[in-house]
């Protein structure tokens, strides 16, 4: 038998934003995983976790990723995120 496991769809859905609208249009002031994961750390601090099995979460994600008041939150709390690893990156920031 496989280990029983959980995932947290908000934070499926939050990667995925993350990567559509900051990191693929190149929106991030530093796109180094650091920073990614950084931005991604705080957001999800700031979002309500949604845990399901992760037997039933990848068609949860889908069905949760068109929930519009999740994408809404889930985009404000991003652009904060974003612009406070802008500000203060974990590392030099770049020239
Ligand atoms: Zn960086």
């Amino acid at each position: 038998m496989s280990a029983m496991s959980v995932v947290n769809v908000t934070e499926q859905v939050t990667r995925q934003i993350l990567y559509e609208a900051y990191v693929q249009p190149g929106r991030l002031a530093c796109a180094c995983l650091l920073c990614q994961e950084d931005i991604l750390a705080i957001a999800l601090n700031h979002l309500p976790p949604r845990y399901v099995s992760r037997h039933t979460g990848e068609l949860y994600a889908k069905a949760e990723y068109f929930n519009l008041q999740l994408e809404s939150d889930v985009l404000q709390q991003l652009a904060r995120a974003a612009q406070a690893v802008a500000a203060h990156p974990r590392h030099e920031k770049p020239s």
